[in-house]
């Protein structure tokens, strides 16, 4: 079979892999400059190590991306460093050296007993019931505030969900997300060697010489069928002809690139919900976090323009960036918001003066360089009864599959999903089935 993929995100290039590895012939393309989506990195001259535009690490129970990197022999790759996570309260930071296992003690150290003895009582639910299902009937918001009580509510969870479903969203995402998230993830935080786009480009070449075509800065505009078969795909050069074609991008341009799909499943795309993001990149020429703090959580009623501050080199080392100092400066936004329309340098000015907060000798000529991130589509919104609404796989269009970040649910979006359900779609692609066991 001839196939055809749309993206080399994580996605994407590991459904290429089974598929060629099933001996198909396989092409990727890739509007971008480089594979990687959006996990993809950018490098300086004197840097020795990429940094990926949005920041990015991987958890110990990542097993679907970490169990790739195994296939591909590349594990003594991944490294573990032990990063800093701080949490916001009463106007200080407090830093925890994991946030779920060390915030029970904070609570136990200045909250009532009972909240503590309710957390971990909550917590431990979540850690191991298997039963997500009757959690997507609830809010996170009810449920948290039910079951963990208002004072922890307000320390841990209302920051969390805020910061990644905004004020529009955060009352309406539903309990299981929050169970996937507590229930699969560890508190160890793991990267790559090089950086995730040294992976990325690792893979890529690991593919090509399989025998994959890979076709960067090329986008497809249009996917219809052939009426000799198959489908048809438009890119500015011309036409391709696929029998099988698997599209990875966002639901949004799904619907865009193939009208042809029935109403109803159109629909049924369309109406998912989706976060973008925002997200400044600063090189300093010192550290920021004296105390070497990784992530700092910063809760919306504390002010800040941005509501994620992620000293990039708190977590691997400055070395392998000729000593610069990275820090990100992040915010999960409706695509209307104000911050995609600002220009990269009226956000600095919005962002600069907010850093004496972290640290107060910082001044604004210790930035050498900065960067600006933005994306329509980062982070899937899932409402109540949200599996009810996850588009299949495989799509009413004869040869056409569909797979991103949006059909992971009820896991949290990330590149190790990315890599399950490009995985699982590559199975279906090949075995014609609906289901994969
Ligand atoms: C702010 C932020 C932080 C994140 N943090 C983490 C993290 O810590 N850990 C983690 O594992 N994951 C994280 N993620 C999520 C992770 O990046 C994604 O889940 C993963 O990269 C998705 O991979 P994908 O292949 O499904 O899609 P993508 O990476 O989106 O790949 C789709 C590809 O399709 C290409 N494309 C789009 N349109 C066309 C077209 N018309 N023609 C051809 N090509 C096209 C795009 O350029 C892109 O390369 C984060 C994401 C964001 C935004």
């Amino acid at each position: 079979m001839k196939i055809a993929i749309i993206g080399a995100g994580f996605g994407g290039m590991a459904a290429a892999y089974d598929l060629r590895r099933a001996g198909h012939e396989v092409e990727i393309f890739e509007s971008a400059a480089q594979v990687g989506g959006l996990a993809a990195g950018f490098k300086e001259p004197h840097w020795d190590w990429s940094l990926e535009q949005y920041y990015h690490h991987w958890f110990a129970t990542d097993r679907h991306v970490l169990g790739l990197i195994d296939e591909l022999g590349w594990r003594d790759k991944v490294l573990f460093p032990r990063p800093y996570t701080v949490v916001y309260w009463a106007g200080k930071f407090y830093p925890f050296d994991s946030i779920f296992s060390n915030i029970p003690l904070f609570i136990l150290r200045h909250f009532p007993l009972l909240d503590a003895v309710r957390y971990g009582l909550a917590g431990a639910y979540l850690r191991f019931t298997p039963w997500w299902k009757p959690l997507e009937r609830v809010t996170a918001e009810a449920w948290t505030r039910r079951w963990f009580g208002e004072r922890v509510y307000a320390l841990q969870w209302q920051p969390l969900l805020q910061s990644k479903f905004g004020e529009r969203y955060y009352q309406q995402v539903n309990m299981a997300w929050l169970w996937a998230r507590l229930h699969v993830r560890t508190t160890r935080l793991g990267t790559f060697e090089g950086g995730f786009q040294a992976f990325a480009e690792m893979f890529a070449a690991r593919l090509r010489e399989m025998g994959v075509s890979i076709q960067l800065n090329t986008s497809i505009s249009q996917i219809r069928q052939n009426p000799n078969g198959g489908l048809k795909l438009t890119t500015a050069q011309g036409e391709h002809v696929a029998d099988q074609c698997l599209v990875t991008t966002s639901p949004a341009l799904l619907a865009k690139l193939a009208p042809e799909l029935p109403e109803e499943y159109l629909r049924g795309v369309l109406e998912l919900k989706s976060m973008g993001a925002v997200v400044m990149v600063l090189s300093l020429t010192q550290q920021l976090s004296r105390e070497g703090y990784y992530w700092f959580n910063l809760p919306k009623s504390a002010g800040f323009p941005f509501l994620a501050l992620v000293e990039h080199t708190n977590f691997i080392s400055a070395e392998h960036y000729g000593g610069d100092h990275l820090v990100y400066l992040g915010d999960y936004l409706e695509p209307e918001h104000e911050y995609f329309q600002l220009t990269h340098e009226e956000l600095l000015q919005r962002f600069l003066p907010s850093l004496t907060r972290f640290n107060p000798d910082f001044r604004p000529n210790w930035v050498r360089k900065s960067w600006l991130f933005r994306t329509n589509y980062a982070q899937p919104v899932p409402l109540i009864n949200h599996s009810q609404n996850i588009p299949d796989i495989r799509t009413p269009l004869p040869g056409l599959f569909f797979a991103s970040m949006s059909q992971v649910y009820p896991w949290d979006r990330g590149t190790n999903f990315a890599v399950e359900i490009g995985r699982r779609a590559a199975k279906l692609m090949l075995t014609g089935r609906n289901t994969v066991e």
